[in-house]
Parts: structure tokens; C-alpha cells; sequence
């Protein structure tokens, strides 16, 4: 009797315990696939993705060889911002056009209640003269698609035709933002970002975070690089103008040389920085131009010279300012010099936001593969996105365009820049997944975001 109780007991208590673990283990796959559940997971509608972008990729490759074939220039992106304003609006968007000089706005109404996010894409093209030999090159002369920005328009609006027609997949809205300028406008003329942040594209309706990527030659189709926090510098300039005295050659003593002067401040500039700026703080001074001088016997009274600054942080966008300013001045006035310094501050560093990084990665490893999501080290180029992101949380990636049966391929920039047009299928479905997926994700954003 006693041990047949004993026994009752002993399997009462172990199933129980088998009650309870089931019932742990449960909560912990639960929880579990909360956190990782992402609609790139869902293959009905991954599989209604890949559909839409086959049907919509012909016409898409046509839009973009169009693109490539007419480049036009910062704030002169007359033809372009035309096409794309007709294409969204064929698509039943609410367009607006206009705005910071030849910007464009789509807006894309999901059928579901949520909040609105941007999908932003640069238009503008470079002044340079293409080499490649493609049959789609530029019939512009001098103007040229070297960084990409018809590859990053073609994605958006791929993704706005895509997106479109699943509307009911669609909690809230999407902005697509056509940008003008990114490379710089034309001197004397505002543009770029912070003009369409001025003429307000965040508004109305509001945006809670913001997406945008950049074509890189560095890596395969199919793969792409980011990571949290710091991705790309700020980009500052600068210009010193030297004011010495000129004399004979042969006597510099009854001179103020301004080229010997010019050559102490550079060589100071340089050996300073790496006694004061933190090594674990990356920051570049890049003095790129210099000019003084008139004869080789005759000591120079007058010498200009400019360069960029780039930085990941605010501080020391700050501390390398007054440095360059503070050798400038310490080593004209002890021989008798005066200087005029001008320090114009560029687009800040663009910053992924870590709330929203940490819950898109598993978006870019579900379409992608875990393999394929690398990891970006800061990068010392800049990009005018970052304006976006000084205001709302931003997600900025880069995007493999590297045929990958070849070794490298031309980098950003070169004449002979020719991005593998495969990525533009990856780039719409990696982004029509990232949109779908922060808007689903309403709950599991911080309160910064939503
Ligand atoms: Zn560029
Ligand atoms: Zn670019």
C-alpha cells in the first residue's frame, strides 16, 4: 500500500513535471517565434514577391537602360522625375512633384491601419564621360550614371509597382522618395536632402523611419552589407588662403613665404591628427588642392588650399574644425602671415538606427541568407541620406552589383562603372520584404519608432 502510493505519487510528480516543461517549452518557441517571425518568412507571399517582380522586371530593365542612356545632373533631373512621377501614378500612388526643385513623392495607401515609413532613391547623375561599351550608354556627353542612382531608381519604383498590387499586405503607407541632388547641387543653388526635409517630405503624413540603400562594387549580386550605428562619415570642407609677402629668391628674409608656410600648416595638419584624434574614432583630412606662386625666383605672397573632412562623429567634426584653424593661426602670426580659414559643414555621418537594425536583420537574412548579410565597417564616404536619419530612425544598406564570376569591377565614380543588372531584382525584393516587414512590425518597435 505504502509503496503503491508511493509509486501514485511518483508518477503524479513526473507528469507534472512533463506537464510543465511542455508547457515552458512552449512559451520559449512562442516567444521565440514572435521575435523571428518576419513576413520574408511567409513563403505564400515571398512566393507572390518573386511573381511580381518576374512580371514587372522587363519593364523595369527598360526604365533603368532609359535611365542609364539620359543621366541628367543634380537639380536638372527634368526627364527623369517626369518618368517616375507618370510610373507611380500608373500604379494608382498619390504623387506629388515639384519638390526641392525636381523631387518626387510617392505615396502607397496599404488597405490595413498602421503608420507610414520612406523608401528613399537619388536620381541625380555625375559630370563624367562614360567609357563602358554597354549598348545602353550615355547619350548624354560628359554626363554619366557612375554611382548608381539609376540602378537605386529603378528599385524604388520596381518595389512601388510590386507593392502596388498588395495592398492588402499592407499595414499602413509607404513614401517613396525620389531624390534630386544627392551628389551636390549646382553652386549657388540648395538641393539634396536637406531641401526635401525643408520643403517637408517627412510630413504628411508623417514618417516614422526611413530606408534607402547604395549600389557597392565590392560585393556580389545577391549579397549585402550594413550594420548598426555609424555607416557612413560626415563630408565637411575647408579653405585656408595664406596672405605672406612677396620678395626676390634670393632673399626670403624680406618676404613672408607663403609656400613654405603652406607646407609647415599641411605637414601639422597631418602628424597632429594622429596625436589627437582617438584611433578608435576613425576621421580623414584630405587636403586635395593647392595653389600659389608665379615664378620660380620670386617668393610667393599668396597660397589657397581646400580639403574635406570626414568623421563618424559629431565630436570630432568639432575638435579637427578648430585644430585646422588653431595651426593656421599658430604658424602664420609668429612670421608676420594673416589667413582667411572658411569651414562649410556637409551632410552629417548616416547612422543606422540599432532599434530598427535589430529588427530588420532578420528580414535581409531571410530573403538573402545568413551568409550573404555582411557586416559594413564604417566607410569614409558620405552620402546626404544621412540628413533623414538626424531626424527619424533611418536603415541604410549597401548592395552587392558585382557580377560574381568576375574578380572586381570598376569602382564608384569611374567612367567605366557598369553595375551587374541582376541586382535590381534583388534590390526590389529585399526592399519590398524590408517595408512589409517594418510595418508589420509595429509592436516590436521602441517608442522611438512607433
Ligand atoms: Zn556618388
Ligand atoms: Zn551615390
Amino acid at each position: 500500500m505504502t509503496s503503491l502510493s508511493f509509486r501514485t505519487n511518483m508518477m503524479y510528480h513526473r507528469i507534472m513535471l512533463i506537464r510543465l516543461m511542455v508547457k515552458f517549452v512552449g512559451l520559449f518557441m512562442l516567444a521565440a517565434c514572435s521575435l523571428s517571425f518576419t513576413h520574408a518568412a511567409d513563403k505564400t507571399l515571398s512566393s507572390l514577391i518573386d511573381k511580381k517582380i518576374e512580371k514587372h522586371l522587363p519593364e523595369i530593365i527598360r526604365i533603368r537602360r532609359f535611365l542609364h542612356m539620359n543621366p541628367e545632373l543634380g537639380n536638372r533631373e527634368f526627364e527623369t522625375s517626369k518618368l517616375v512621377a507618370s510610373k507611380l501614378l500608373s500604379q494608382g500612388l498619390e504623387v506629388k512633384s515639384g519638390i526641392a526643385k525636381t523631387g518626387v513623392i510617392g505615396i502607397l495607401q496599404g488597405d490595413q491601419a498602421g503608420f507610414s515609413i520612406g523608401f528613399r532613391a537619388d536620381m541625380d547623375a555625375l559630370p563624367i564621360q562614360e567609357n563602358s561599351q554597354t549598348p545602353y550608354a550615355s547619350l548624354n556627353p560628359g554626363v554619366m550614371h557612375a554611382c548608381g542612382h539609376d540602378i537605386h531608381t529603378s528599385i524604388a519604383l520596381g518595389t512601388a509597382m510590386v507593392l502596388s498590387s498588395l495592398r492588402d499586405h499592407i499595414n499602413g503607407s509607404i513614401k517613396f522618395i525620389f531624390q534630386p541632388a544627392e551628389e551636390g547641387p549646382p553652386a549657388g543653388e540648395e538641393g539634396g536632402a536637406s531641401l526635401m526635409i525643408k520643403e517637408g517630405v517627412l510630413a504628411d503624413p508623417d514618417i516614422k523611419a526611413i530606408f534607402g540603400l547604395h549600389v557597392w562594387p565590392e560585393i556580389d549580386v545577391g549579397q549585402v552589407r550594413f550594420s548598426s550605428g555609424p555607416v557612413l562619415a560626415s563630408a565637411d570642407s575647408f579653405e585656408i588662403s595664406l596672405h605672406g609677402k612677396s620678395s626676390h629668391g634670393a632673399r626670403p628674409h624680406e618676404g613672408v613665404d607663403a609656400i613654405f608656410l603652406s607646407s609647415q600648416i599641411i605637414v601639422a595638419i597631418h602628424s597632429t591628427m594622429s596625436r589627437t584624434v582617438d584611433p578608435m574614432d576613425p576621421a580623414v583630412v584630405s587636403i586635395g588642392k593647392i595653389q600659389g606662386g608665379i615664378r620660380s625666383n620670386i617668393i610667393a605672397d599668396e597660397v589657397h588650399l581646400a580639403g574635406t573632412v570626414r568623421t563618424l562623429t559629431e565630436a570630432n567634426r568639432t575638435r579637427i574644425q578648430n585644430l585646422i584653424e588653431n595651426i593656421t593661426r599658430g604658424f602664420t602670426q609668429p612670421f608676420g602671415a594673416s589667413y582667411d580659414f572658411s569651414y562649410r559643414r556637409g551632410s552629417p555621418p548616416v547612422y543606422n538606427h540599432p532599434g530598427l537594425a535589430e529588427v530588420m536583420r532578420p528580414t535581409l537574412e531571410q530573403v538573402l541568407g545568413k551568409a550573404n548579410v555582411l557586416n559594413l565597417p564604417p566607410q569614409m564616404v558620405a552620402e546626404d541620406f544621412s540628413e533623414f536619419c538626424q531626424k527619424i530612425p533611418g536603415f541604410y544598406f549597401m548592395l552587392g552589383v558585382k557580377n560574381p564570376s568576375q574578380k572586381s569591377m570598376p569602382p564608384l565614380h569611374s567612367p567605366d562603372f557598369n553595375p551587374d543588372e541582376r541586382s535590381i531584382a534583388v534590390g526590389i525584393k529585399i526592399v519590398s520584404h524590408l517595408l512589409l516587414d517594418c510595418l508589420a512590425h509595429r509592436n516590436s518597435f521602441k517608442s522611438e519608432i512607433y
